[in-house]
């Protein structure tokens, strides 16, 4: 049955949705939810500069309380394919796992949840005082414009509210229970050029070289961390990925310099105020420069509440660990949803998530799905 995780999962595996294709895997959820009994919205979104993409709401009952599973279909590429050990989109059975991109990220908790749904579904005889929906995406891993978000501004409009949301991705590093988040760094990226005039290397007096000037702006922005952390976030980082000049001769002094750096930063700080502060260290260098920041993801977090607590309940109950509350890690589209109602993350073991033979164990599978099933016993007590 296409509602039974392993199953389903597989079935995901097999369409090929490298951001932003779909390769048919809202169709396959579509299907098993409808039959489920689920009312489902396909959305396709587009912005200029940017490609189609689709989406899925699907949601059955009418009333509140609603609880929400958001994900994602799209995978990242499969890089070399030669070095997989098997065919990334065939999800073959090797030994007691089940390998294929997505097989973590994230398509196998989005099969975990609907086999849960289905349990929960056929345990209460369809009748329960709530809502169960699914907010799926097919532009997490991509840029993140024509997904997630589009589709909360497209709820908010019709008045969809959620009450709760659990969002599937692979939060646990190398063992299932092992991590729930409740907030995200934020991540900034920043791209500094610094002018100069181009000259001769033997008469510098002629020219301006950029080079110097560009190390003491980076020596400034490195010189003193960030912050030093706090009680559930990591300490602020900031990280030069890049140092550009271009320039492959030794008698010329370049125009211009350039730097790329990233900025993971906790909830001691906005996009804005990192901004503030690198414009006016750069300034107070004298420096003709050029700054291009982007922040991707504002730092977020929810407070350990009853959302939190109802979620480890249920993931200790089934793998007897006491999960980590934390906000390690990457950004992830919570940063959208946690505007809307309290989030939460846990989904499967992600060790080789984005990585050559991606693959989740196959007890595991059926451990995520018990975890859900009871997420939704707690979420919605029978009277
Ligand atoms: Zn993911």
């Amino acid at each position: 049955m296409i509602t039974d995780s392993l199953d389903l999962a597989r079935a995901l595996i097999r369409c090929p949705s490298v951001t932003p294709e779909d390769g048919g895997a809202l169709a396959i959820l579509e299907e098993a939810l409808g039959k489920l009994g689920f009312t489902c919205h396909r959305m396709t979104f587009s912005a200029p500069g940017t490609s189609d993409v689709e989406n899925l709401y699907a949601r059955i009952g009418d009333a509140p309380p609603n609880f929400c599973f958001a994900g994602h279909t799209d995978v990242v590429q499969v890089g070399d394919a030669k070095s997989w050990s098997v065919d990334p989109f065939a999800a073959e059975i090797v030994g007691n796992r089940l390998l294929g991109r997505g097989a973590a990220d994230m398509k196998g908790a989005i099969a975990c949840f609907v086999a849960a749904s289905a349990r929960f579904l056929d345990q209460r005889d369809e009748n329960f005082p709530g809502s169960i929906s699914l907010l799926i995406t097919g532009d997490e891993e991509g840029p993140a414009v024509n997904g997630t978000a589009r589709v909360l501004d497209w709820m908010k409009d019709c008045g969809e509210t959620l009450d709760g949301c659990l969002v599937g991705e692979p939060t646990n590093p190398e063992y299932l229970g092992e991590t729930i988040k409740i907030g995200r760094r934020g991540s900034l990226n920043g791209r500094l050029t610094v002018m100069g005039t181009q000259g001769h290397a033997a008469y510098p007096q002629r020219a301006d070289n950029p080079i110097p000037r560009l190390l003491r702006m980076l020596d400034l922005i490195t010189a003193k961390p960030l912050d030093e952390g706090t009680e559930h976030f990591q300490p602020s980082n900031l990280e030069i990925t890049s140092v550009d000049v271009g320039n492959h001769v030794h008698n010329v002094i370049p125009t211009r310099a350039e730097a790329r750096f990233n900025i993971r930063f906790n909830d001691t700080h906005s996009g804005d105020e990192l901004e503030r502060w690198l414009r006016e260290s750069f300034d107070s260098t004298d420096s003709d420069y050029q700054l291009d920041i982007e922040v991707s993801g504002e730092s977020f977090f929810t407070p350990p509440g009853d959302f939190s607590k109802l979620v480890a309940n249920a993931v200790s109950g089934v793998t007897g660990k006491t999960p980590a509350l934390n906000t390690s890690g990457g950004t992830s589209d919570a940063r959208f949803i946690r505007h809307f109602c309290p989030v939460a993350e846990f989904g499967l073991v992600g060790a080789t998530m984005h990585k050559t033979d991606e693959s989740v164990a196959l007890e595991d599978l059926e451990a995520l799905t018990e975890i859900y099933l009871r997420v939704l016993d707690g979420f919605f007590p029978a009277s």
